[in-house]
């Protein structure tokens, strides 16, 4: 597996493929009718579209921290939850990512999470021999927002089942749990973007350097299919703000020219938006390592 690094300032960043799964192509596109959005991402035999699991490791050579953006889906379903979401770890996952750029799950100093659904935060822990929860990042501290962490701790019954109990139990009982406010700042050059529409308290991290933006756009904009302003994922608590949200952010990426991070898209890594009479479309594609 060949993955992408580069350089941006003071910091190294390193893809992290951590897994592929498969969703219900009508909740990822909400109101958009099937014979639109199957021309963007072909559905299969279950009406499921192919995503991914890519996460972000960057090394600050200001301070010596190693962060990791969210970590993926983990080892923890059973069989049958597997099979409907059709979890694929044979080519890509931790180990293998971490490996290949030689880090050890040791060195993470800290864990931001852009949110906490199942997804996103999976690979946190793991089952151990006698089923016990294990730390994956035994030395890592945990930011979450902390209006998401009220979130995710006491869900309303439609989000309830992406805030898995076994995800969440080891970040409370870690006593590294760091709860921060929206607009955090982690260090100079890395800061995360608040966007409440797809669930209360995501935060897009930020990096800034050399004159370039990279912003890691997780749930706000799962691929590059997304990008149409009504193209809004029906798993979004708040779809109304989610576009009102993707609006702002799209108009400064364009102007920009911000580099977008895809954590979703099977396809793409990276890419660019162009506004063209208050319609947003996709520049270009790209790797991490083509940054
Ligand atoms: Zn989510």
């Amino acid at each position: 597996m060949s993955l992408s690094k580069t350089t941006l300032g003071n910091f190294e960043l390193y893809t992290i493929e951590t897994g592929d799964f498969r969703l219900d192509g009508g909740a990822m596109f909400g109101v958009v009718p099937k014979t639109l959005w199957s021309k963007g991402i072909p559905a299969d035999d279950k009406n499921r579209i192919p995503m991914t699991m890519r996460c972000l490791l960057i090394k600050s050579q200001a301070t010596g921290k190693l962060y990791l953006i969210d970590n993926g889906a983990g080892t923890k379903f059973n069989e049958k939850m597997e099979n409907i979401y059709q979890l694929d770890y044979s080519q890509k996952n931790l180990e293998n990512s971490f490996k290949a750029h030689g880090f050890s799950f040791e060195d993470v100093t800290d864990i931001i999470f852009t949110h906490l659904h199942f997804d996103h935060c999976g690979g946190t822990s793991y089952y151990g021999k006698d089923q016990e929860l294990k730390h994956t990042f035994p030395n890592a501290t945990y930011h979450v927002v902390k209006a998401h962490w009220e979130n995710a701790t006491d869900p309303n019954a439609r989000e309830k089942a992406s805030f898995l109990p076994e995800n969440i139990e080891p970040l409370k009982t870690s006593g590294r749990l760091n709860l921060v406010e929206e607009e955090h700042e982690y260090e100079a050059g890395l800061t995360a973007i608040p966007v409440n529409g797809h669930t209360k308290g995501q935060q897009l991290p930020k990096i800034e350097g050399d004159g370039k933006t990279l912003v890691f756009v997780a749930d706000l904009l799962p691929t590059h299919v997304h990008v149409p302003l009504p193209w809004v994922m029906g798993y979004d608590m708040y779809p109304v703000q989610t576009l009102n949200e993707k609006e702002r952010f799209l108009k400064q990426a364009a102007s920009h020219h911000w580099n977008l991070f895809l954590e979703h898209d099977a396809e793409a890594e990276m890419m660019q938006i162009q506004e063209q009479d208050g319609r947003f479309s996709v520049s270009k594609t790209f790797t991490l390592g083509e940054l």
